[in-house]
C-alpha cells in the first residue's frame, strides 16, 4: 500500500506561503526542549520547503493549555528555538496565533524564511475544530502542509482545518510514518514477527485483530499475557495483573489465530514477585505454576529464548508493547532480551511504534539498530488498528 496522498513533492512551492502543521509536541524542563526527537523529524520537510524557496510557517501545540490565552510554560518559542539549533536556520517566532501580530509575522515573509506560531491550543477553538480558526489559519497560505504524524489521528483545527480551504498535501514525515505502518499490513516480507505487549489486553484488542490478519507469528508479553493465560484455561495467574471482562474477547482471538493459521507464542515462564515495586525481587516459575500470591513482572529465561529464536527467523517485525515492567530495573531484561533480538536480526525491516516500547528500545541504546521508530503513540496505534487518520484523510488524493 503505497501513501495515496499528494506530499510537498507533488505541488509548486517557489515562493508561496506554505502553511504546516508539525508536531512540535515537545518536553520541556525550564523553558528547554529535553527530547528533540519531535524537532528532528520535521527538519527533512522544513529543509526542502527552503531549499524550493517558500515562506514557510509552521504550527503546533504543545502541552495541554486551557485555552483560554497564553500560557508562558507551554509558548513554542523553545521549539522554535532548537529548530535553528539544529538546522543553523534563522526562525523567526511569533507570540500570536490567530490575531494580528500572526498576520503581520506572515506579510513580512520572504522567499526561504521560516516563521513559528505560537501554540495553537492557547485558544479552545482549535481542539473543537472551530470553522473560524481553519478560516484565520487558512489566510496564512497559499498551500497547507501537514506534517503532524503524532497528531494525525485528531480532527481539530490545525490538523484538518486549513486542508478545506487550500491544496493540502504531506510532508515527509507523514508520508514515511503512514507509508511504513499500513505496508506492513499490505505485502510484509514474510516471515512476518508481530511482538505484542504491555498492559492490557483491552487497550490492545484492535491492534491484535488486525496484526492476526496479517502477521505469521504473533508473540505475547506483558501484562495482556495473564489474560491470555486465562483464556488458555490456566487455573490462576496469582495476583497478576488480569481482565476478567477481557477473557472471552482473549480467546477469540485465539481462536482466530488458529483458524488463519498464525502462530501464537504466550509466555513458557514468568519472573514474578510478591508485590508492585522498584524493590520487588524476582523469581522464575512456569506459566501454569504462578503461585496465588505472586504477580508476574516479566517474562522468564525460557520465554526469552522462544521469542529471540523466532524473531532470528522474521523478515519482518512489529513491535509495540513492552514484555515487562522495563520501568524497573529487575524487571526489564526479558524486554531488553527482545530488543537486542530484533537489533540482531540485520536482515528484518523492524518496526517499533508505541509510547513506551520507543521509550524501552531509547533505554536500552538499541534505536539506531531500528529500520523505523514510529514518532506517533496515538496516531501509530490507531494505524495498526487499521483505522484512517483524519488528518491524512483530509488531504489531496495523488493522481
Ligand atoms: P506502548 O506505550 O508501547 O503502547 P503500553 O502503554 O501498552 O505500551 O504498555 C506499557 C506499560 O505496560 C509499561 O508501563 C509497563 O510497565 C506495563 N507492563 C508490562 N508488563 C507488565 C506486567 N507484567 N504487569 C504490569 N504492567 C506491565
Ligand atoms: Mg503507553
Amino acid at each position: 500500500m503505497a501513501f495515496t496522498k499528494k506530499t510537498v513533492r507533488d505541488i509548486d512551492v517557489d515562493g508561496k506561503r506554505v502553511l504546516m502543521r508539525v508536531d512540535f509536541n515537545v518536553p520541556l524542563k525550564d523553558g528547554v526542549v529535553t527530547d528533540d526527537t519531535r524537532v528532528r523529524a520535521a527538519i527533512p520537510t522544513i529543509e526542502y520547503l527552503k531549499q524550493h524557496n517558500a515562506k514557510i510557517i509552521l504550527m503546533s501545540h504543545l502541552g495541554r493549555p486551557k485555552g483560554d490565552g497564553p500560557e508562558p510554560e507551554l509558548s513554542l518559542k523553545p521549539a522554535a528555538d532548537k529548530l535553528a539549533e539544529l538546522t543553523g536556520f534563522d526562525v523567526k517566532f511569533v507570540d500570536d496565533t490567530y490575531g494580528e501580530k500572526a498576520a503581520e509575522a506572515v506579510a513580512a515573509l520572504e522567499p526561504g524564511d521560516i516563521l513559528v506560531l505560537e501554540n495553537v491550543r492557547f485558544d479552545k477553538r482549535e481542539k473543537k475544530n472551530d470553522p473560524e480558526i481553519a478560516k484565520t489559519l487558512a489566510s496564512y497560505g497559499d498551500v497547507f502542509v501537514l506534517d503532524a504524524f503524532g497528531t494525525a489521528h485528531r480532527a481539530q483545527g490545525s490538523v484538518v482545518g486549513p486542508a478545506e480551504y487550500l491544496p493540502a498535501v504531506a510532508g515527509f514525515l507523514l508520508e514515511k510514518e503512514v507509508d511504513t505502518l499500513t505496508s506492513i499490513f499490505a505485502e510484509p516480507e514474510r516471515p512476518f514477527v508481530a511482538i505484542v505487549g504491555g498492559s492490557k489486553v483491552s487497550s490492545k484488542i484492535g491492534v491484535l485483530d488486525h496484526l492476526i490478519d496479517s502477521a505469521d507469528t504473533l508473540i505475547i508479553g506483558g501484562g495482556m499475557a495473564y489474560t491470555f493465560f486465562l483464556a488458555k484455561g490456566y487455573k490462576t495467574v496469582g495476583t497478576s495483573l488480569k481482565e476478567e471482562d477481557w477473557i472471552e474477547r482473549a480467546a477469540e482471538m485465539l481462536k482466530k489465530a488458529e483458524d488463519k493459521g498464525v502462530k501464537i507464542l504466550l509466555p513458557v515462564d514468568n519472573v514474578v514477585a510478591d508485590h508492585f515495586g522498584e524493590d520487588a525481587e524476582g523469581e522464575v516459575v512456569a506459566s501454569d505454576a504462578i503461585p496465588e500470591d505472586r504477580m508476574g513482572m516479566d517474562i522468564g529465561p525460557k520465554t526469552e529464548k522462544l521469542y529471540a529464536d523466532a524473531i532470528a527467523e522474521a523478515k519482518t517485525v512489529f513491535w509495540n508493547g513492552p514484555m515487562g515492567v522495563f520501568e524497573f530495573d529487575n524487571f526489564a531484561h526479558g524486554t531488553q532480551a527482545v530488543a537486542e533480538a530484533v537489533a540482531a536480526n540485520e536482515g528484518c525491516t523492524s518496526i517499533i511504534g508505541g509510547g513506551d516500547s520507543v521509550a524501552a528500545v531509547n533505554k536500552f541504546n538499541l534505536a539506531d539498530k531500528m529500520s523505523w521508530i514510529s514518532t506517533g503513540g496515538g496516531a501509530s496505534m490507531e494505524l495498526v488498528e487499521g483505522k484512517a487518520l483524519p488528518g491524512v484523510e483530509a488531504l489531496n488524493d495523488a493522481e
